[in-house]
């Protein structure tokens, strides 16, 4: 459930209804459990409206994070369907694969790139400014963050930055993608554990902070786990064709598009993510369609494939 707020760079930027929500809960957290305890003389609504700007502030910081992304990626001529902002971060989804590890390596780097000059652009007025001054608190915050979120996004784990970049590194010292992204992938589902039971911990010890831990860490292992799905798949299928992917004879149900029989079947699944669950494509040869691939059916019959592959 996310509402498309504007476009960047020409990529529609949307927003999770979890985001709302943790804007409320960061500008309480802020507010109350900093502003309000380094601002002497500041009632607590102020200090909860102040931590409300900070809140802001750090999601418009996020959003230049995933912008640094999306220009890199498409410099290198991969384009950006959506940025998507939730209540565990941002996210640019890029259309497709990078079809080499130094494009991998320069998308995944430019994110953290930009949190760590934020970083340091936010920690200026704290030089310029006297201490006491709110400009201080609020900058001190933002430098902070961004610092954090610099560092994190580094883990070597797969969806996080580090872990694509540690992906792009391997692909290119052993040359084999689907190796890198088994290796980056379950570096991903350890970094993702370690975070869950790090704030399953936390939550033992009544620090609900641990909740958030629990959410992102939860996230980051599925992610993985799904990501080494997909490339197990796309391994399977880079070298098959569109005909040995077919789930139903043709007929069967509606179809919206043609594909060619002899077309990449890879290539084929990958743009059948953008249409409705009960969507198919007709797979037609010289002599017409020979069958249709339902969107519904594929899950299942790559899964199946995969088992027997092994
Ligand atoms: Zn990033």
């Amino acid at each position: 459930m996310s509402i498309t707020v504007g476009r960047l760079m020409g990529v529609p930027v949307r927003v999770h209804l979890t985001c709302i929500l943790a804007l409320a809960l960061l500008s309480y957290i802020i507010g109350r459990g900093f502003v309000y305890s380094v601002e002497e003389g500041l009632s607590l609504p102020w200090a909860i409206v102040i931590g409300g700007v900070i809140a802001v502030m750090l999601y418009g910081c996020l959003l230049a994070h995933e912008c640094g992304h999306v220009a890199v990626a498409s410099r290198r001529g991969v384009k950006t369907s959506a940025i998507v902002l939730s209540a565990l971060g941002g996210e640019a989804k890029l259309i497709r694969d990078t079809a080499t590890w130094s494009d991998e390596l320069g998308i995944a780097l430019a994110g953290p790139a930009v949190s760590l000059t934020l970083a340091i652009v936010s920690a200026v007025p704290l030089l310029l400014f006297e201490q006491s001054a709110i400009i201080t608190t609020v900058a001190f915050y933002l430098a902070f963050a961004n610092g954090v979120l610099a560092v994190m996004n580094l883990l070597p784990g797969y969806p996080l930055d580090g872990g694509r970049a540690v992906r792009a590194v391997l692909w290119r010292a052993i040359g084999d993608r689907a190796r890198a992204a088994r290796i980056a992938t379950g570096a991903g589902k350890a970094v993702g554990g370690l975070m869950a039971a790090y704030g399953a911990l936390q939550l033992v010890g009544v620090d609900w902070n641990g909740v958030w831990f629990v959410g992102l860490g939860w996230y980051i292992a599925d992610a993985a786990a799904r990501e080494w799905e997909r490339e197990r798949v796309r391994t399977m299928l880079v070298h098959s064709q569109a005909v040995d992917v077919v789930t139903a004879p043709s007929g069967a149900a509606m179809y919206s598009q043609t594909v060619d029989a002899g077309e990449n079947a890879w290539e084929v699944v990958e743009r059948m993510g953008a249409l409705n669950d009960d969507g198919a494509v007709a797979v037609a040869d010289r002599d017409g369609v020979v069958g249709l691939i339902e969107k519904r059916e594929l899950p299942g019959l790559l899964a199946s494939r995969l088992r027997t592959a092994h």
